[in-house]
Order: structure tokens, then sequence, then C-alpha cells
């Protein structure tokens, strides 16, 4: 029998869509995802083994349907880097910073309810709203992909959106926000309804700036999010959190799963905090790699977008997506976010950037 999905009663709304999907290619240079390229260093991996072996002996037994350890830590890691003191209580985690998202969307919007992010941005956050029943609403940028303040503020007077979603730096453009920026937007928010924003710092270790988590004092409606998928190179063990005021970590707790968070994922992710400062390490080589990619391609004549991130945003090409195969058939994989004239690289080891280099090298006459 022949059964496609057409055939099967899902929800209208996610009738003729497809999903979220990333090319997963076996080639040479995999500069696509915004990974980090650098293997978890050998004392690490030890650790995981060792502190994955001790929780084995109990997976009889559920995990800390609470995470207070990995929550304590990971609070920790942001009063040393993010220039306010959180504690536990503001703290929260998930397996990766989507399903964070999804939580908080699940919590903040829902059906009959509208979320707004300002496009080009990260493409899960419609996509998250949409598989939640929270309405999607596309939000303007600027001609150079930053945030055009009086625009966005007309949106949201004008949508009055429930959640509002700030991505800085933002993926794929690479450019971070200004904390001004946030605040008008907050206030503009505030103003419409009042609504949570939502701020996406997935890449903010890579930024030449400060994190905006100093904002949540006196912001009970504004959340932080953050990932070890990128800075911490852990993007396999699905771990992201969130920090806010104490109400927002117990309203998400009213949508999340029990023992959403596994025994394994938490053990592995309290071994990662332990090697913080080796792992934030490769952050400062991938930011001078990101700042190399940058000039390169300026020297060859390519338009590229400011970057905070451990991605560049480069172009402009009459056909994106022909010079993407073009870099591929070289066994260079960067991404074609669909931005018009735009492609995406990610800041991978010196060799890898090379090979990239090397690729797009040939290809100036492509330049529209
Ligand atoms: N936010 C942004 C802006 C991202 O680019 C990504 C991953 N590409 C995520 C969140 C999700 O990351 P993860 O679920 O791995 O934490």
């Amino acid at each position: 029998m022949n059964v496609t999905i057409d055939d099967l009663p899902v929800r209208d709304e996610l009738r003729g869509k497809s999903p979220y999907g990333a090319p997963q290619l076996d080639v040479p240079v995999r500069l696509n995802t915004n990974e980090n390229p650098y293997p978890l260093p050998e004392p690490l991996v030890e650790r995981i083994a060792e502190r994955v072996r001790e929780t084995a002996r109990h997976l009889n037994r559920y995990p800390d349907r609470d995470a207070v350890e990995l929550r304590t830590g990971l609070a920790a890691y942001l009063t040393k880097t993010g220039g306010h003191p959180v504690g536990v209580e503001n703290v929260w985690a998930a397996n990766g910073s989507n399903e964070v998202i999804q939580q908080l969307l699940q919590t903040f919007g829902g059906p009959g309810r509208t979320a707004i992010g300002f496009e080009p941005s990260y493409s899960m956050h419609g996509l998250i709203a949409r598989g939640t029943g929270t309405g999607w609403i596309s939000g303007p940028r600027g001609g150079d992909f930053t945030i055009d303040l009086p625009a966005a503020e007309k949106a949201i007077a004008e949508h009055r959106p429930d959640v509002v979603f700030v991505t800085t730096p933002n993926n794929p453009t690479g450019t971070a926000v200004p904390a001004e920026t946030v605040l008008a937007l907050y206030e503009a928010a505030q103003a419409a309804r009042p609504s949570m924003v939502v701020v996406d710092e997935a890449y903010i270790e890579f930024s030449h700036g400060e994190s905006l988590l100093p904002l949540i004092e006196g912001r009970p409606n504004l959340v932080v999010s953050r990932t070890m998928s990128k800075a911490f190179g852990a993007a396999g063990l699905r771990l992201g959190y969130l920090a806010a005021h104490p109400a927002v970590v117990d309203a998400v707790q009213l949508v999340r799963l029990p023992y959403h968070l596994s025994a394994v994922t938490q053990a592995t992710a309290l071994a990662a905090l332990e090697h913080t400062d080796t792992l934030l390490k490769y952050v400062e080589q991938l930011k001078r790699e990101r700042d190399r990619l940058v000039a390169e391609l300026r020297a060859l004549g390519y338009d590229v977008t400011e970057s905070d991130a451990n991605f560049v945003q480069f172009g402009t090409f009459a056909d994106s997506h022909v010079v993407w195969q073009k870099i591929l058939d070289r066994g260079v994989l960067v991404r074609d976010n669909g931005v018009p004239g735009w492609l995406r690289v990610t800041a991978g080891t010196p060799a890898e950037n090379d090979a990239f280099l090397d690729a797009v090298r040939e290809l100036v006459s492509y330049v529209g």
C-alpha cells in the first residue's frame, strides 16, 4: 500500500510543509551547521565516560526531574561569564535550545496566540511555532540585515505578538543586536500586550560584545536562551538552557515532560562544565578563524555581513544555489539558507577554512 503523509489525517497547518532539513552529506569539509569543528579533548572524553559509568549504575531509576545539580553548574557558568549573577532558580535546561524554545512556545504561545521573529533569522523559531500551534509573524529586517527598530516596533504594535524572538548574534546573518535595541523591543512588546521576549544567544560566546543576560534583572518577561551545541562543542549532547526570572522557570515546568532530561545527558553535561576553561579556548581560536574568513572573503571581493558568530554570511550571487553546488563539487559543504544572493559558511579548523577559501577563490566570477 503506497501511503504518503497526504493520506494521513495530519493537522491542516502541517499539510504540504517540509521538516527542518540541513543536508547531512558525507563530504570532506562540512561547514554547514555551525558546529564546533574540534572533537572534545581526550581528558573530557574520559571524564564523561567516568560520569556516565557511575550514572549507568542507577539507570533503573528516573533521573533528577529538576536537574538541580546541572542547573546549578549552568548558573555558575553564566555567573562567571555573563556579567550577571544567576542562581539555580533562574536556570532551566532541556534537550538542546530547540526544546527550550519549544517549551517556551508551549507555555507562552499556542493556539490563538502568535510569535514574531525578524527574518531572515533562525528558521526553527517559525517551525517550532507551527509545531506548537502558535501563529507565526515574519517581522522585517533592514537592508544590511540589522533590526530596523522603527519597523520592528511598528510590527509589534500592529500584531501584538505573545512572544518576540530576538536572535543575537543572528543566524544566518551573524551580526549581534545591541542591548538598546533589545530594550526598545522589550518596551514595545510590553506596551503592546505584554508579551515574552526571548533572546536567543546560541552563539553569544563568539561575539565581540557582551551577553544580554544582565537584562533579565527586573524584567520577568525577558528570557535568554543558550546552548552547549556551539561554544562548548557538544552539539551531539543536546543540551540547551535558559536564564530568566524564577517565575519563568516555574512556568515552563507546566509543559515539560516528566524526566525529559536523561540521566546520561545530565552526567555528560556536568562533565563538560568541569572542562569549561579548556573548551572556551577553542572559542578564541574559532573567533580568530571567523575574522580571517571575513577578511579573506572581503579581499576576494565578496560582500560579507559583520559577524559576531562562528559563521559568516557571504555573497552576493545572482544564483546562490548554483554557487552552493559549485562549492560542494569541490568537497566543501556550506549552507544555503534561502536568503536570496547569500550563503553561509561555518568557521572550521584552519585547514577546513583554507579548503573553503580555495574553493571560493575559483568562483569570484559568479559574484552577482
Ligand atoms: N538558536 C539558534 C540561533 C541556532 O542557530 C540553533 C542551532 N543551529 C539553535 C538555537 C538550536 O541549537 P540546539 O538545539 O542545538 O541547542
